[in-house]
């Protein structure tokens, strides 16, 4: 066991974990941020990143996580590059484990994220970021006057699909039925845009290319036949996996298992706040989720101020000293200024 208790333990190495961090350790809470064997989140499976400010030139990824990750160490952020395999919120301190070693501290924050589903193909990963995407909004600028395929049938492959169109010059949606799980709405957008055309009952069978995407091979489930779609992009748009499974009993959940908050990043345990992908099925940006790393150290920054500002000890003290000592005049905590 580690036998310092700290006063705040961030899961999570993505933009929301390491901005948590950034903002906790320049508030000099020296944050533990157990981020992850595979740090760096969605973030690491991206190639250019031209829409987060700051970046003028545009930024790959993955170095874009490197820069993250070293701005929180310059103010004296810790890190432990492995994963979290078990939490107790039960009481505080709460326990984090990472297998047998037990690390506690008085606040959390959850930043452990989403991942697209992928689908699994081997030459899929080989071309990740090269023109495989799984972010339409991300990376649909570099696919200007091209042939995309989406992969999927729900309202992200109808949504992605249509806005992939404002750069393609044509888009097939392969879809592996021929009865659509997106709404009604979405489906009939879509279906009305004639840059998209469809192929129904079919998978991918392989992604096509040695540096870059060059085309789609896709299956017909029925036959088994295997037909070439010439194209420079893949957009697997297939859904997303909150990492919520550590916090299945502890954090209140949404049925599709996304963290659910209230006032800022607040969870329905005291003293555990969630932010970035793993709560916000909407934006999934990093600039969003940075956002909410930073709402989150606040948010703990100031409950733990609160906490250590509250005669909590001494009222919960044993009575026979305090019943000699005239009580010190409670201080109540003023919580800070928000910033601009
Ligand atoms: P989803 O609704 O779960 O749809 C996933 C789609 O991918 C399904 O059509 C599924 O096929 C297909 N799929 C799953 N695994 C596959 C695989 N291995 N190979 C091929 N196809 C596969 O996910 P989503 O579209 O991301 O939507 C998630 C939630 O967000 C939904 O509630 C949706 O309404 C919401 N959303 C809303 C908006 C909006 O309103 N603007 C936009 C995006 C998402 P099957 O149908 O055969 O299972």
């Amino acid at each position: 066991m580690n036998e310092n208790t700290r006063e705040l333990i961030i899961i999570g190495g993505g933009p929301a974990g390491y901005t948590a961090a950034l903002y906790a350790a320049r508030a000099n809470l020296q944050p533990l941020v157990i981020e992850g064997f595979q740090w760096g989140g969605q973030l690491m499976i991206t190639s250019d990143v031209e829409n987060y400010p700051g970046y003028a030139e545009g930024v790959l990824g993955p170095e874009m996580m490197k820069d993250f990750r070293r701005q929180a160490e310059r103010f004296g952020a810790e890190f432990i590059s492995d994963d979290v395999t078990r939490v107790d919120f039960s009481e505080r301190p709460f326990k984090v484990y990472v297998s047998d070693e037990e690390y506690r501290s008085q606040a959390v924050i959850v930043a452990t994220g989403a991942n697209a589903r992928q689908l699994g193909l081997e030459s899929e990963r080989g071309l990740q970021g090269r023109g495989v995407s799984y972010c339409a909004v991300c990376d649909a600028a570099f696919f200007r006057e091209k042939n995309i395929v989406v992969v999927g049938g729900g309202d992200s492959a109808m949504e992605e699909a249509t806005f992939l169109t404002k750069f393609a010059d044509k888009v097939t949606v392969v879809h592996r039925r021929d009865d659509f799980r997106a709404s009604q709405i979405m489906l009939d957008r879509a279906r009305a845009n004639d840059k998209i055309e469809w192929v129904t009952n079919a998978v991918v069978d392989k992604v096509v290319g040695e540096t870059g995407v060059t085309g789609v091979d896709v299956r017909d489930v029925n036959t088994n036949e295997i037909t070439e779609i010439p194209a420079q992009g893949l957009f697997v748009a297939i859904g997303h996996d909150p990492n919520t499974k550590l916090f299945v009993g502890q954090l209140n959940m949404d049925e599709h298992g996304y963290l659910l908050t209230h006032d800022g990043t607040a969870t329905n345990v005291e003293g555990v706040f969630a932010a970035g992908d793993v709560v916000d099925h909407t934006y999934r940006q990093a600039i969003t989720a940075a956002g909410m790393g930073s709402m989150a150290a606040l948010d703990a920054e100031r409950w733990l101020t609160a906490q250590h500002g509250h005669p909590y000890d001494a009222l919960t003290a044993p009575r026979a000293e305090a019943e000699d000592v005239e009580p010190e005049p409670v201080a109540v905590p003023v919580p800070a200024k928000q910033p601009a």
